[in-house]
């Protein structure tokens, strides 16, 4: 069997669901388990709702509310007023209600999870409810009831040793009935039945845990671009498609920031031997990319820009020299707060790190390492990491940058560069580059 992922673009509107029930016709009698995001910026908007719930701005109905149009009006495209649909939908969307209807838990990242899951809810309702209209056999599979995680709200650690029975015994079964079997990414359920999800862009991790659990043969992650590509199209103009990667270059990749894949999906395929395809829902005959095997091919470089970074300079207070006790102290603050460092440099008495910029977490940092440290904080950054580099494209990259640090490994050059927000589309001669 082999399992599909489609993500929220490709379910944007009604013509995008029709052009999935397309491609997936073409797969009609094979076992089939699909996994679909909330449509187009769902989770966004859903994001605003529990913004304003925790707030108590008194927005949060309203807002939740459009969305919920949104919706009915892409089911008007897609069904008769009469179907099943409606009130499945209704009813999910009833459940987030009484949500805001609390007075808010004391726990944003619990409230979240219980809010934002309705956009995978709701479009795997409509996406399941039009292919058995349409005559493709689905199951609705809620996928809470399969993947369970601890109680980390946002960020839910997979329980594998629930996780993998539940698969065999919940989803076997229903692909041996025949008909496809539909889910949700991104949400998983804690033992004690609470909502959780599995982080921003999560249903690549949610197909890869199905995947993994149910010994696929292969999974495919349908996207609005035609395969891996080694710099983000949106940023570079000549961008080239990777025919394969290894799973060690998909996962590093990924680390560096890269965003065509959860960095989590690679993991538990390649502990399987499991290939992963990256294709085009809008070109679903086109070969993509394979992920797979450790077989190194040669690559071009491939760029990662990360943007919105900060710089925090840090400096021991009384000058000692530091050292691993100070380190090792700086990373249990940073890890306690979430906050992940993508670049490091130190000198005698001062540590560099480059880190996404979340500012309350990053003041939280300050302030509770202030007793020891004084840190300075630089932002507006971006960090560019380019794996197989050349002279070439790293001059390039350089042009109209300042440089503030940077650090070459092996095959692996990282620059932390001040922003110029002017110039939103490089062109870097990649094709030159690659040979
Ligand atoms: N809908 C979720 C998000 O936008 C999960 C996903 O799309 O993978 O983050
Ligand atoms: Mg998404």
């Amino acid at each position: 069997m082999q399992v599909f992922k489609f993500g929220g673009a490709s379910v944007k509107d009604a013509d995008s669901v029709r052009n999935v029930a397309g491609i997936l016709k073409n797969y009609k009698d094979q076992s089939l388990v699909i996994v679909i995001s909330a449509m187009g910026k769902t989770t966004n908007a859903l994001e605003e709702v529990v913004e304003a719930h925790m707030q108590q701005t008194g927005k949060a109905g309203e807002l939740l509310e459009a969305i919920k149009e949104r919706h009915l009006a892409l089911m008007h495209d897609l069904f008769d007023p009469g179907d099943d649909v409606f009130s499945e939908v209704n009813d999910t969307f009833v459940e987030a209600e009484w949500v805001l209807d609390e007075s808010p838990s004391d726990s944003y990242d619990y409230t979240y999870d219980q809010i934002v899951c309705v956009g995978e809810l709701v479009s795997t309702r409509i996406v399941a409810a039009y292919l058995n209209k349409i005559g493709l056999p689905t199951h609705w599979l809620d996928a809470r009831d399969v993947i369970i995680t601890d109680n980390t709200f946002r960020e839910g650690w997979v329980q594998w040793d629930k996780t993998k029975p539940n698969a065999v015994k919940i989803v076997q079964p229903l692909l041996e009935k025949g008909g496809y079997v539909l889910t949700q990414g991104f949400i998983g359920s804690t033992t004690e039945n609470f909502t959780t999800t599995l982080g921003r862009e999560g249903s690549d991790y949610s197909a890869a845990i199905f995947s993994f659990a149910l010994d696929a043969e292969s999974m495919s992650i349908w996207k609005d671009v035609p395969g891996v590509l080694n710099a983000d199209p949106r940023l570079f103009e000549h961008t080239i498609k990777l025919d394969r990667l290894s799973y060690r270059e998909a996962i590093e990749m990924t680390y560096y920031g890269a965003q065509v894949i959860h960095p989590k999906t690679i993991k538990p395929l390649q502990n399987k031997s499991i290939p992963l395809y990256v294709k085009s829902f809008l070109d679903p005959k086109a070969p993509g990319t394979e992920i797979s095997s450790d077989t190194e091919d040669t690559y071009p470089p491939i760029i990662v820009v990360e943007k919105n970074q900060s710089l925090l300079h840090i400096v021991t207070t009384d000058y000692s020299f530091v050292a691993e006790q100070h380190l090792a102290r700086l990373f249990t603050e940073l890890a306690s707060l979430r906050i992940f460092v993508n670049m490091m440099q130190n000198t005698a008495i001062s540590f560099s790190i480059c880190v996404p910029n979340v500012p309350d977490r990053l003041e939280a940092f300050k302030k509770v390492v202030a007793d020891e440290f004084r840190v300075k904080q630089e932002d507006g950054l971006e960090l560019i990491t380019i794996r197989h580099f050349n002279d070439e494209t790293v001059a390039s990259l350089k042009k109209g940058k300042v440089v503030l640090f940077e650090e070459r490994i092996r095959n692996t050059l990282q620059m932390v560069v001040r922003n110029v927000p002017v110039v939103e589309r490089r062109t870097v001669e990649l094709e030159r580059a690659k040979g």
